[in-house]
């Protein structure tokens, strides 16, 4: 069974685990509340999570995050996927220390530039090029505006309920949007090819972009492997009907493959958008394409103040260094293949139905008949409270500094926690 409207919250009475001192994280959040609307914004705000959860946190260590008031967690966010090998690794933070030491930000990029642009086509399946950015949404944004530069169309079909940004014309949220915003913005549904056929034949000619998520990472949904069947057949009616195929890997960027998520079932689109995991939590993203959009890209005027600083570019070529070196798309699926293990196991125990979907390096465990998610609170509290951070609503990340003893000490408090479930 499918959970509900994802962002209904059970009421706190019926989450169990008390908290842990909080009292800096308090005041911090009364301090905030005055000079920030809301005291918080975006995905990051605590009030989406069970009111157990943190919302300040002051050290990050390999696979561990300790929070301002000095309780310590095994992590299962890396700060929403970024960190990919490890909180402070040392590899990566002396490359970009000794970039900054030298110098950032200056009147143009630095070599650094040049080389992770090589790296990049290099290793990028489909790439032929790169331009960078400094997040996601400057990425998957720059694409579309590519794919229109390229083709002189204006529509986009997106999949139903998928996430490319924060800006009007992707954003979930209404407020502040407007109808010609979305104008040019038609849905499909993932894995549904027959949906992608309706829409390209009601806006036939003017079709710009499809643009893909790397699979179903919906928020608060079941996650879905990409058909590859779809893929090829995607792939297929994008260049029949001249639209560019456009790969949103910033979420899954890295995790399941190292040069591109669809790699891993032999369909590559025409251009990608990645960042979050790039550069291991330095702000980075970028944009890869096939030579055919070579001359778009270049006609495109794309650009922003901080977008060739040179440390990110640093440390995103040492981030590519060390997740090869420790094989880390292996290594990430072993070790949340051994945390979904542990977890079904603890479910039947407990006569607990349990849901995880997805791949096994990006986990998204949702509970049976839990249209309110008092279950997967209850879950995550208690979690919590025994030191290790869960989500309750959306896919989690497992990294390369996550190890087997790492998981074995979370399943230990999660077994704890799904009894407390069990018993209802
Ligand atoms: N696309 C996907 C698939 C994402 O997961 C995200 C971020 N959650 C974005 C785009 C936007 O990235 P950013 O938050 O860096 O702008």
């Amino acid at each position: 069974m499918r959970s509900a409207e994802p962002h209904v919250q059970p009421s706190p009475t019926s989450i169990t685990a008390a908290s842990p001192p909080r009292t800096h994280d308090s005041a911090l959040r009364g301090r905030a509340a005055r000079v920030m609307p809301g005291g918080m914004f975006g995905h990051m705000n605590a009030a989406l999570l069970p009111p157990a959860y943190p919302q300040f946190f002051k050290a990050g260590d390999g696979c561990r995050l300790t929070d301002v008031d000095g309780n310590a967690y095994i992590d299962f966010m890396c700060s929403w996927g970024p960190i990919i090998a490890g909180y402070r690794h040392p590899v990566v933070d002396a490359a970009f220390a000794k970039r900054v030491s030298e110098g950032d930000l200056m009147n143009g990029p630095g070599e650094a530039m040049v080389e992770l642009a090589e790296r990049l086509v290099d290793r990028v399946g489909h790439a032929d090029w790169v331009l960078f950015q400094k997040s996601g949404t400057d990425a998957t944004t720059l694409c579309v505006t590519v794919a229109r530069a390229a083709t002189g169309r204006r529509k986009v079909l997106a999949a139903q309920g998928a996430y490319h940004g924060a800006v009007p014309w992707c954003t979930p949220y209404p407020a502040g949007v407007t109808a010609e915003d979305r104008a040019n913005l038609v849905h499909y549904r993932f894995n549904d090819i027959a949906s992608v056929e309706a829409a390209l034949a009601a806006n036939e000619g003017d079709v710009a972009a499809v643009i893909v998520s790397a699979f179903r990472h919906d928020f608060a949904k079941d996650q879905e492997l990409t058909d590859p069947a779809f893929a090829r057949r995607v792939r297929e009616l994008c260049s029949q009907k001249g639209a560019v195929l456009i790969l949103d890997d910033v979420r899954a960027g890295l995790r399941l493959h190292r040069g591109g998520s669809w790699e891993t079932i032999g369909v590559r689109p025409d251009l990608s958008a990645w960042s979050k995991a790039i550069a291991n939590g330095y702000p980075l993203a970028f944009v890869a394409g096939v030579d055919a959009l070579r001359d778009a890209a270049r006609s495109v005027y794309s650009t922003g103040s901080f977008w060739c600083g040179s440390a990110s570019m640093a440390a995103a070529v040492a981030t590519l260094d060390v997740l090869d070196a420790g094989d880390a798309v292996n290594h990430m699926a072993r070790m949340g293949d051994r945390l979904r293990a542990g977890l079904a196991r603890q479910a039947a125990n407990y006569g607990i139905g349990l849901r995880q979907t997805g791949p096994s390096q990006m986990p998204q465990v949702l509970f049976d008949d839990d249209g309110d998610f008092a279950k997967g609170f209850r879950f995550t509290s208690e979690a919590l409270h025994r030191g290790v951070y869960l989500h309750p609503k959306h896919n989690m990340f497992l990294s390369l500094a996550h190890g087997e003893a790492d998981i074995d000490q979370a399943l230990e408090a999660t077994e704890e926690a799904m009894r407390v479930v069990g018993k209802g």
